[in-house]
């Protein structure tokens, strides 16, 4: 059976930081993820999951900031006009293949869906993804 975007997706991220926000969330992340992240940050792996991070269940997710009654990933650093990762280089796999999560390429619904709730100005604009390269994302992009 073809994927419903068998033709490919439009994608090019105009970082303003929406999908780093909005409602309570999970970031999930993996050991060598958490390790990247705290040599990234400069201090121990211990630190890092005292400061950043909580378990959920059996997993590792980021911890959030609350600001103005929206939750922010704790490392949306909003101290310039645009909004952006502060260890973007370091950021997890969650991170690096938003959009093309599998939930949201469930169905052309969920993708709009998941365009209009976040809202992503990102999806379905610029540079043409293909079906390859989306669906390489899809499968790395679940929770670790
Ligand atoms: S919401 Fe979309 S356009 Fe905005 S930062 Fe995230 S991926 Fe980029």
């Amino acid at each position: 059976m073809s994927d419903w975007f068998e033709d490919g997706l439009r994608f090019s991220c105009t970082q303003c930081g929406n999908c780093c926000t909005g409602p309570p969330g999970a970031v999930w992340f993996n050991d060598a993820e958490g390790r990247a992240m705290a040599k990234k940050l400069d201090i121990s792996v211990e630190d890092f999951y005292k400061h950043f991070a909580r378990k959920l269940g059996a997993k590792w997710s980021l911890t959030e900031n609350v600001i103005a009654g929206k939750y922010d990933c704790v490392f949306l650093d909003r101290s310039t006009d645009k909004p952006g990762c502060s260890l973007y280089e370091a950021r997890p796999s969650q991170c690096r293949t938003w959009p093309f999560w599998t939930e949201n390429l469930k169905s052309k619904a969920a993708w709009e869906r998941a365009k209009k709730e976040t809202p992503c100005p990102g999806m379905d604009t610029g540079k043409l993804i293909p079906i390859s390269e989306i669906r390489i994302q899809r499968d790395g992009s679940g929770p670790s």
